[in-house]
């Protein structure tokens, strides 16, 4: 299967998105090839680190092409794909995808799947997905079709062997667009992003108030991490509703995941058990958490805490 990643990137940052579906692209791809659509202004360095990942990278550069603007990508698109017919085109379930996504099925007659969270391709292509706000998971046959457009979850497909491609350079003037690019706004400072943390505290409902997160954030910053949420946490308003973590949040797998009374309830851990070290913090003995941590200690947070917190200083010094 000819296999097409979208390529996304933003303020000269490419978004890791583009990896993990090129690590997808390659889990499914059986005896074809993994190609990716690098559309931008100045984006060679891009095309230098993909080409690490996919059998062949498309680089369409031009003057009009530096912001995102989904008529002129489409464009580019279209004029790719003429000629190369995908069997699935992947885009990031992100705003960038969402936006380009649809536009694409319809341009391409194709069936869309969108935050999906597996591809099994054995037999036609079925996609799991979560449903009613991540109560439910299901697998979802899509109707059988020459291409299809997915736009897969952030965070999923981490891990991937990489393949050695190689570039292809497309001379293409966009034709021109009714949208114009005004001004790019910074997200609101302090945003982190905790898809790509190395260390992630994460905080349940036994943190208790709004006030103690602070507590997590001192040691966060002693570990040189983010502070994340349970849906409680983020439910009370005590955290931003993108530091969730689970199945209705973000899925994380940072080096080290440290929960700070969290329960463990399996809505949470979907988006964390991945992480390559896990240490939960909790009271209860019994707390499910334990049962996917690799370290627990039992033990009441307020405690536990300051006393990391003051080892940790010493520690540094
Ligand atoms: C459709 C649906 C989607 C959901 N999506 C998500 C999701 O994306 N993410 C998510 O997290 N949840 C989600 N949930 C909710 C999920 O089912 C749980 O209710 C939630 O994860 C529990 O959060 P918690 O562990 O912080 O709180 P609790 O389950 O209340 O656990 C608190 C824990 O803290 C411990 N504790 C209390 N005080 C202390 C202390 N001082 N020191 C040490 N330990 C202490 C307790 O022993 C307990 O284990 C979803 C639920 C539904 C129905």
């Amino acid at each position: 299967m000819r296999i097409f990643a979208i390529a996304e990137h933003r303020m000269g940052e490419l978004n890791p998105i583009t990896l993990e579906l090129l690590n997808l692209a390659n889990a499914i791809k059986g005896d074809g090839t993994s190609e990716v659509v690098l559309i931008g202004k100045d984006v060679s360095n891009f095309a230098n680190e993909l080409v690490k990942y996919a059998d062949k990278v498309w680089i369409a550069e031009h003057e009009s092409l530096e912001y995102f603007n989904p008529e002129t990508y489409l464009d580019v698109l279209n004029r790719i794909f003429e000629g190369n017919k995908p069997d699935i085109v992947l885009v990031g379930n992100t705003s960038y995808g969402l936006e380009i996504a649809p536009l694409l099925a319809v341009k391409l007659s194709a069936p869309i799947a969108t935050d999906v969270v597996n591809v099994d391709v054995s037999d036609g292509i079925v996609v799991t997905k979560y449903i009613f706000q991540g109560k439910l998971m299901v697998d979802m046959r899509l109707k059988p079709s020459e291409t299809y457009v997915l736009s897969i979850r952030q965070g999923i497909f981490k891990e991937g062997e990489g393949v050695s491609g190689k570039i292809e350079r497309i001379d293409i003037t966009p034709s021109e667009s009714k949208r114009k690019f005004v001004q790019y706004i910074e997200p609101e400072v302090g945003e982190v992003d905790i898809t790509q943390a190395d260390i992630v505290v994460t905080v349940g409902r036994g943190i208790e108030d709004a006030s103690n997160i602070e507590l997590a954030e001192e040691l966060a910053e002693k570990l040189g991490g983010v502070v994340a949420g349970s849906r409680p946490v983020i439910d009370n308003g005590w955290l931003p509703k993108d530091r969730q973590i689970g199945i209705s949040g973000k899925t994380v797998k940072p080096r080290l995941y440290l929960g700070l009374a969290v329960s463990g309830a399996f809505q949470h851990v979907m988006g964390m058990k991945d992480s390559e070290l896990i240490i939960a913090i909790n009271k209860d003995p019994e707390a499910p958490i334990f049962g996917v941590a690799q370290y627990g200690i039992v033990g009441d947070i307020f405690e536990v805490v300051p006393e990391l917190i003051e080892q940790l200083s010493k520690l540094k010094g």
